[in-house]
């Protein structure tokens, strides 16, 4: 391959294209006509970092684009230096004759992944537990200050995927199995990018990705075949980027998967009849990560696989390291005329608009200001708030939840003390792994900071030296980290031996055991949970721990939904939806405090009315669990016609002890130390009602209610 003319001096100043007063179609019309050929294609080219040798490799062949992939990293991994290698690249982009700034893309997926001591939110799964759209927002605009911080300027998310299948791996890069909510979950666009692209502070350009249909692959194999209708194919996976191009996202990444056979990044009418023209995409497609040259099912390029993709609408090319193979490659088709120079000016027309509306020819270099907002306590408080909302509470027997910040607890499980494995996959490397990999809190942590008395609290990965004394277990015990690939389970979903054996231990002190699970998907449970009392699908939280320990003691009562069916087992699979199947748990599912069914007979109210003037009923509302103890609730209603005085209620109570005694309504009530006869003070005027009830540790008996008064 020639190498293009060498890096020249900075262009004059004051050529149309460089002043930020003329439109930018004007200005990407005046740069386009002072292009050569290889500027051009440099400009549709995207390189990893680390295959840039010599580095003004990105001057001499007019890189367009620099990626980090997920293992490319820099040292020492911090905001600063990440801020100092982006300025650096940048200044060779600048130093060529026309001065085309590169655009630097990440993979910050849940949070700034890549780099140590970011903020790090749930994985997708959860945040589309959360049904917050808003949240998710917020969430985006968070991620985009930490990513301008460090200078880059284009994050490869959100994934947009369907997951139909969680033996998929990337099922936790998901929103969910419905069309709606990956739909609703594109307001992190609109985080990312600010409500228009570049018009305001730390504006960073989204990817809608794998378009189209990564997730409704056979089996759920990653990169396989979506074999669906068109009909299908338009209804589930097709309206979150119609969603997403409406909310003006800047870049579209082609998936590496099939739809009946055709590979995406060969798919001419997915995505220039579909993508560009009827959902009207003005921004650019961007190739996956060495799918191009996979096109032909073997990797190297050959020039018939970069024609096709490129003449399929692809903009840009993720090369990503044999840069001088694809150019040469890449000019010889378009010689040859086998990309038609038209194809090359639109695929630039669209790269270039969207590096002029990021105002990179502007402001090319790092954005200090944001730099320590990396891993800011602001950020950490609402990715723990995102944590609080993406938590599912899935059963909670005996009323187990919440936990008293009081009760002696035996923490286990190999995700209990673990940032590495709660964070997942795409964490400070591309799988992720198990440990101390950055920082945060853990779940452990978290529990420790809000129990009463720390000392209270015993840990034990195994669940090794629990007895029968302790209020509770908890067991946070899931999956370990993994991405793509390599996280497909074709064969099972269940839990590994180590789980297994801890939850074993617990369950044989007799004591209450409260399941955490820390999962990029629902796993096969079906076996173990009747053996647990409690049931807390926490996904991969991220680095704010304790946002799971806000919920286990009620500081939140949870308020998440299954974002997915969550199956029986694996061979189950695929479940979803309006199916017709019958999942452990369905699509929406998620209860709260207070809302747990009742695991024992409900009582039989025994009102007993007294005559007027005043006169009462008694409803017996609720009897639930709480705390490990119970909770009771009545209404009293005066049926009478004068006011009722005097009055009390009977509970019949036997043996428990009655620790807070509350009231909806009255502002007086007090009640016994133990059982029977609480009384309540101050008039109930005719028709009036009262709610009122107690929380008893013990053995609760039946209550049977019932109220006189005068
Ligand atoms: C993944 C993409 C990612 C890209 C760049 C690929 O393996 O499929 O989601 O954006 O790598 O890291």
């Amino acid at each position: 391959t020639a190498v293009p003319e060498r890096a020249a001096a900075a262009p004059a100043a004051g050529l149309p294209y460089q002043d930020a007063s003329l439109p930018v179609a004007d200005r990407v019309n005046d740069l386009l006509s002072r292009m050569t050929l290889d500027d051009k294609l440099g400009q549709m080219t995207q390189i990893e970092k680390d295959a840039l040798v010599p580095r003004s490799d990105l001057a001499a062949y007019r890189i367009g684009s620099v990626l980090s992939g997920g293992d490319s990293t820099v040292s020492p991994n911090n905001a600063q230096t990440w801020a100092d290698t982006y300025d650096s690249l940048q200044q060779t982009a600048l130093a060529t004759p026309l001065g085309i700034p590169v655009i630097y893309g990440i993979d910050a997926v849940h949070g700034h992944n890549a780099v140590r001591g970011a903020t790090l939110y749930p994985h997708n799964i959860g945040l589309g537990a959360t049904r917050d759209p808003a949240l998710v927002q917020r969430v985006g605009r968070a991620v985009a200050e930490e990513i301008s911080g460090t200078g880059i300027d284009w994050d490869f998310a959100p994934c947009l995927c369907v997951a139909r299948d969680v033996r998929w791996g990337r099922t936790y890069e998901s929103y969910g199995e419905s069309p709606e909510l990956p739909s609703a979950m594109t307001t992190f666009v609109t985080g990312l990018q600010g409500d228009t692209l570049g018009a305001g502070p730390a504006s960073v350009l989204a990817t809608a990705k794998h378009y189209l249909g990564d997730g409704g692959t056979t089996a759920g194999v990653d990169q396989g075949d979506t074999q669906l209708s068109e009909a299908e194919l338009r209804a589930i996976h097709l309206p979150p980027f119609k969603e997403a191009v409406r909310r003006g996202v800047g870049s579209v990444m082609l998936s590496y998967s099939r739809w009946n056979g055709v590979r995406s990044h060969a798919d001419r009418y997915l995505v220039t009849d579909v993508l560009k023209g009827e959902l009207g995409f003005t921004g650019f497609v961007v190739s996956d990560w060495a799918a191009v040259d996979q096109l032909d099912g073997q990797s190297g390029f050959t020039g018939a696989e970069i024609s096709t993709a490129v003449n399929a609408g692809v903009d840009m090319v993720m090369v990503p390291h044999d840069y001088k193979k694809f150019l040469g490659l890449l000019r010889g088709e378009v010689t040859a005329g086998r990309i038609p120079q038209a194809r090359i000016d639109d695929a630039n027309r669209r790269i270039l608009t969207k590096k002029f509306q990021l105002g990179l020819f502007e402001h090319p270099l790092t954005d200090r200001s944001f730099t320590a907002t990396v891993g800011s306590a602001a950020h950490r408080s609402l990715a723990r708030q995102a944590v609080r909302e993406s938590q599912v509470l899935l059963k909670n027997d005996g009323g187990v939840l919440p936990l008293a910040k009081s009760a002696r607890l035996f923490v286990a499980g190999k995700s209990a003390d673990d940032i590495g494995n709660q964070s997942g996959g795409w964490t400070v490397g591309w799988q992720g792994r198990s440990g101390p990999v950055t920082d945060g809190t853990t779940v452990l942590q978290g529990i420790r900071a809000a129990v009463t008395d720390p000392s209270q609290v015993t840990y034990d990965r195994y669940g090794n030296g629990i007895d029968s004394g302790y209020t509770a277990a908890v067991a946070v015990v899931g999956e370990t980290p993994y991405a793509e690939g390599r996280g497909d389970r074709p064969g099972g979903l269940g839990l590994d031996q180590e789980d297994l054996g801890t939850l074993a231990r617990l369950k044989a002190s007799g004591v209450p055991v409260v399941v955490v699970l820390v999962s990029g998907r629902p796993l096969d449970i079906t076996a173990q949970l009747p053996d647990w009392e409690a049931l807390l699908a926490s996904w991969l939280p991220g680095t704010e721990g304790a946002g799971v320990s806000d919920v286990l003691f009620g500081d939140y009562a949870p308020t998440g939904k299954l974002p997915m069916s969550w199956m029986r087992g694996a061979s189950q699979e695929p479940v979803n939806d309006g199916d017709g199947k019958t999942p452990l748990f369905p699509y929406g599912y998620g209860l709260t405090y207070g809302n747990a069914p009742e695991p024992t007979p409900t009582p039989t109210p025994t009102p007993t009315p007294t005559p007027s003037p005043g006169a009462c009923t008694a409803t017996f509302r609720t009897a639930s669990s709480w705390q490990g103890g119970y909770q009771a609730e009545v209404t009293v209603e005066n049926t009478g016609s004068g006011a009722l005085t005097g009055w009390s209620v009977d509970w019949d109570l036997a043996g428990a002890t009655v620790t807070s005694l509350w009231n909806g309504t009255l502002t007086t009530a007090q009640g016994r130390a133990t059982v029977r006869n609480a009384a309540f003070d101050g008039a109930l005027s005719p028709g009036a009602r009262a709610t009122f009830g107690f929380t008893a540790t013990g053995t609760a008996g039946t209550p049977t209610p019932h109220c006189a008064g005068t």
